[in-house]
């Protein structure tokens, strides 16, 4: 059961698997993005060019290749993790792969003395990641045409393999990515050391899984291909290299810009997800009546670029780290008085990718290209220890990293990012032997933020509306309050086009003008990501939408544009709305716009609110949907879609859940009957969430 997404993949995307694989060259070249490996950095050479995993191994002497299917980056840490480890417990020769960049019709050549790792991340409904939907279009089908072997029912018996998954428990198709891989390898022989892994963002215990079962996966690679483990030494993947010769003013230097064509002038489209559109930010306000909360409403214009997007796609913005927090990095470092000198970076070898373009110089790496906030893990505390200021330091990082309990107290807990907890652990001691180079290497590329387009095309498909709440959440026990990287950011732009003088209210300081200040007016970098969520193309079908707070946000262009259908005269079917916020008074957001509405949808448009604060009884979006059963299900029978939107990890699992108990209730059947009905609507797309 858990495949059956997977497989519905893997057939609708087989003939054009098969075309790919037939037409490789000119498929493959069109699909490459140009702006990619626009970075002028490390990869050059033969070996860089080619899209043969095999001859890329071979010609930079590698033994071991951990291929990452990644879409918000934690997949492709944990995979240089395992690089990492790899090489300096067990001296394999390891290199990172990211799965879109090679062919795999030689897989069943793979030497027999290598290791192919495959951490893999499911994303939303069980849909591989972006960047290995074409690996699995080649993998998932049967009959995968090796080159050597056709006909042989186990054509990849050379390939030792480990598998590791990333995925969510609160969604339906637990890590069927990893589950669908092995699934496949193993049929076709390959030889799969260990357990696949499988990590729960859902439990919230991803890095622990991780670290759990990475002991007795190495336990057994090594017993098997003869590994010797030996004390960890670092091996830099990166040269850093500083450039006093260079000055910030050189036209050559990158001070944050996404990449050459940025830096270049005048950016040139197409613009996606490598290359994003400097867009301006037409209007701005603010939601909520509420001191102690914000929700910001923006309105984006992309007018001037290739970009446009389609009702319930998502727009993705790039954001900066605070300045306060790339200040308190600089300083824990001792590099404060450096920040500005241009540095070069550069792969040892070719298969290293440097992950942000060069050269650059500290501060910019610090404030654009590396995500500084993050929380910190127990596997990278005891990579650091080794570089403390002293001893006692040492033995603390030591335990801190060994011991699981330890690091949740002194750690997690406070939900310290990494200067945090360099400062924390040290009193304030400088930590100024660390090299630069395993800031590259460990705390990955900074990430774009998705959020739910809450506009509709049908009205302006170049302008795109944002609805997002500000990050800001004060930890009992931690000594700060933590603010997200990219909604305060939004805040502080949002302020600056008010005029507001002091546009950063928490002094986090963002360098809001951009690089060179090329994003000043009020501007800020985005690209849009189409998505399934959608409306059903026949507007005459009912639609139920479930989204409490922000997940209002894709409703909002939902209904905009059921409103506007009915001005155009056409049959629109029931639009049914179940909101839920605190207090009706404070964050019921959009209110007036609902009124508005109703006033040109008529019957045909109702919205139910409910609020948890305003009396005696906490009422939740789940209790109005069954104070609507009977209706609900009719809107089902009548072939209506059901849409849910917002928080993962509760809601949206209650919500399919009352949803089965709605239909078992009303159709007079049982539970399991109602909620495979539940899951046979989720199957044919007519019942679709958008949560995070
Ligand atoms: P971040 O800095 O990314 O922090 C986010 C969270 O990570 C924090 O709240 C905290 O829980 C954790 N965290 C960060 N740093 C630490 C640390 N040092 N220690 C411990 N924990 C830490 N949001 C909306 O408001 N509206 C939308 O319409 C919307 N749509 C989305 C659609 C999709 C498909 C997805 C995937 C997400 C969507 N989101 C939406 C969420 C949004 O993408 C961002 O995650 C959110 O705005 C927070 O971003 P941030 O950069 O401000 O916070």
């Amino acid at each position: 059961a858990q495949l059956d997404t997977l497989d519905i993949i893997v057939l609708a995307v087989l003939l054009v698997g098969t075309v790919a694989y037939f037409t490789k060259g000119t498929y493959w070249a069109v699909q490459k993005d140009p702006y990619a490996s626009a970075q002028g950095n490390g990869d050059t050479g033969k070996a860089a060019k080619s899209r043969d995993i095999i001859a890329k191994m071979q010609d930079s002497g590698k033994n071991c290749v951990v291929f990452y299917g990644s879409q918000t980056g934690t997949a492709e840490d944990y995979a240089s993790r395992l690089a990492k480890e790899g090489s300096g417990r067990f001296g394999l020769k390891t290199m990172t792969a990211d799965l879109e960049e090679f062919d795999y019709d030689n897989l069943d050549q793979f030497p027999e003395d290598f290791v192919a790792f495959f951490v893999m991340a499911t994303y939303g409904e069980g849909e591989p990641t972006d960047n290995a939907v074409e690996f699995f279009e080649f993998i998932g089908g049967d009959d995968v045409a090796f080159s050597e072997k056709q006909g042989d029912e186990k054509p990849l018996s050379n390939l030792r393999y480990v598998g590791f998954g990333l995925g969510n428990n609160t969604y339906e198709h637990y890590n069927a990515m990893i589950r669908g891989l092995t699934k496949q390898l193993d049929k076709m022989g390959a030889k799969r050391v260990g357990d696949a892994g499988e990590g729960d963002d859902g439990a919230g215990t991803m890095e622990e899984d991780f670290l759990a079962w990475k002991e007795p996966m190495w336990k057994s690679l090594a017993a098997d291909m003869n590994l010797e483990e030996r004390e960890a030494v670092y091996e830099p993947i990166f040269e850093v290299t500083e450039k006093p010769e260079l000055s910030t003013e050189e036209d050559t230097v990158y001070l944050g810009e996404p990449n050459k064509n940025h830096l270049e002038g005048a950016s040139k489209g197409p613009y996606n997800s490598h290359n994003p559109f400097i867009a301006p930010i037409v209007e701005s306000r603010e939601l909520f009546n509420d001191k102690t909360r914000n929700c910001l409403h923006l309105e984006i214009d992309t007018t001037g670029s290739n970009l446009s997007y389609q009702t319930g796609d998502h727009i993705a913005i790039w954001p900066n780290n605070a300045g306060k927090e790339v200040d308190r990095f600089l300083d824990i470092v001792g590099m404060i008085g450096k920040r500005h000198t241009v540095v070069s970076i550069k792969g040892v070898d070719a298969t290293a990718k440097v992950p942000f373009p060069s050269p650059s110089t500290y501060d910019a790496a610090l404030r654009y290209y590396l995500e500084i906030c993050a929380p910190v893990s127990r596997q990278f505390v005891s990579a650091l220890a080794q570089f403390a200021p002293n001893e006692e330091i040492k033995a603390e990082l030591i335990k801190i990293g060994g011991d699981k309990d330890y690091f949740q107290d002194k750690v997690a807990s406070k939900n310290f990012n990494i200067a945090q907890f360099l400062e924390s652990t040290s009193g304030g001691k400088k930590w100024d032997k660390i090299p630069f180079s395993i800031w590259v290497e460990s705390l990955g590329k900074i990430q774009p933020r998705y959020y739910s387009i809450s506009s509709s095309s049908l009205i302006n498909n170049k302008k795109i509306s944002v609805t997002a709440v500000v990050e800001s959440r004060e930890i009992p026990g931690a000594s700060h309050v933590l603010k997200g990287v990219t909604t305060n950011y939004l805040l502080a732009l949002k302020n600056k086009q008010h005029g507001d003088p002091n546009p950063d209210p928490h002094g986090l300081n963002y360098a809001i003008t951009g690089p060179r200040n090329k994003y000043d007016g009020v501007h800020l970098p985005v690209h849009v990501r189409s998505s399934n969520f959608k409306l059903p193309s026949d507007p005459s079908k009912p639609i139920i939408m479930i989204g409490p707070g922000t997940g209002a946000a894709p409703f909002r262009g939902f209904i905009q544009e059921r409103c506007q259908q009915v001005k155009n005269g056409e049959n629109v079917g029931k639009t049914m709305f179940f909101f839920g916020c605190r207090k009706e008074a404070e964050d019921f957001i959009y209110k007036d716009e609902w009124e508005e509405v109703k006033q040109v949808m008529g019957d045909k448009f109702e919205i139910l609110a409910a609020f948890s604060r305003d009396g005696a009884q906490k009422v939740y979006v789940q209790h109005k949907m069954k104070e609507k059963a009977e209706e609900i299900n009719k809107m089902l029978e009548a072939k209506g879609y059901f849409y849910v939107c917002g928080d993962a990890a509760n809601m949206a699992r209650e919500v399919n859940d009352i949803l089965g108990q709605i239909i078992a209730d009303q159709r007079g059947v049982t539970k399991e009957k109602g909620d495979a009905l539940v899951k046979s609507m989720r199957t044919s797309g007519a019942y679709q969430e958008d949560v995070w």
